[in-house]
């Protein structure tokens, strides 16, 4: 029976976790750990890093892993090379499943940038209040700029954010147009801040910045080598059956 390794950590990998379950597929979930309270899932879950390439090959082949699905969120660029790596080292067949860029529509006034870094420059010098839509990981990088407000939201509560001036919501998506409109007017957002994740459960905030006029300082995706990727569940699960990639 094939044993199939599901690194995981968005909404795509607990999607496709239900479908392994509904199948009867033997399979393992892969958390990195940084939530408090991960989602509960179908299928058996695992928690914490392998130890870097050397570590995921490894556990491949103790684990008897037969494929390897990299559901990781785009920004997780270490865990995605690591996967990589990982698979040809273990001789597993990898495949990506990944969620479509969003794209700059009519209306939209997004400022483009390479890294959360370069985002907290293009705040400018002014105090404003800013719609910090980044994971906690990256939030650090505005200690730099301590004049403007930040509105946060994040996952859960840990770890209170060492911001100034700052105000955290506590939620999980998907979110809505209506809610969206409702906190940005709540809190007289200025600008807002948001990595190009994709999707649709996180996309409301740029269609609410939209409607007010607002600017979108857009974090662009980091690198990724090209890989053998698919858009949705069920071409993973054609993926598993047929061997081959085939843009279902
Ligand atoms: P990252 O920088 O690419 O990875 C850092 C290290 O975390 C990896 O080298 C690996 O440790 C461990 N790791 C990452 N994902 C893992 C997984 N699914 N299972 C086991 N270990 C994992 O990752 P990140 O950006 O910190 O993201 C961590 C997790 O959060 C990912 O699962 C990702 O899908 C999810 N996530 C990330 C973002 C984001 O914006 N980055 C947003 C939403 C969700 P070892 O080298 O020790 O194996």
């Amino acid at each position: 029976m094939r044993h199939i390794l599901l690194l995981g950590g968005t909404t795509e990998a607990s999607a496709l976790a239900t479908a392994l379950a509904a199948r009867g597929e033997r399979a393992m979930l892969s958390y990195a750990g940084r939530t408090e309270a991960p989602r509960v899932q179908a299928i058996p879950t695992r928690v914490g890093g392998f130890g870097g390439v050397e570590g995921l090959a490894a556990y491949m082949i103790r684990e008897g892993v037969t494929h390897l699905v990299d559901a990781t969120h785009p920004f997780a660029a270490r865990i995605s090379a690591n996967a990589m790596a990982a698979a040809t080292a273990a001789g597993v067949p990898l495949l990506a499943l990944t969620r479509p860029e969003w794209v700059e529509g009519p209306g939209d006034r997004w400022i483009r940038v390479g890294n959360t870094g370069e985002a907290v420059a293009r705040l400018g010098f002014e105090p404003t209040r800013v719609f910090l839509a980044l994971g906690r990981q990256t939030i650090g990088d505005f200690a730099s700029a301590p004049q403007h407000f930040y509105l946060l939201r994040f996952v859960d509560a840990a770890a209170p954010p060492a911001l100034p001036r700052h105000h955290l919501v506590v939620d999980r998506g998907p979110f809505t147009l209506a809610g969206e409109l409702a906190l940005l007017r709540e809190h007289r957002i200025q600008m807002v801040v948001a990595k190009n994740a994709g999707g649709s459960g996180a996309r409301a905030k740029l269609d609410a910045a939209r409607e007010l006029g607002l600017p979108v300082v857009m974090v662009d995706r980091p690198f990724i080598p090209p890989r053998p990727q698919v858009g949705s569940v069920a071409a993973v699960l054609d993926w598993l059956d047929h061997g081959v990639v085939r843009g279902v």
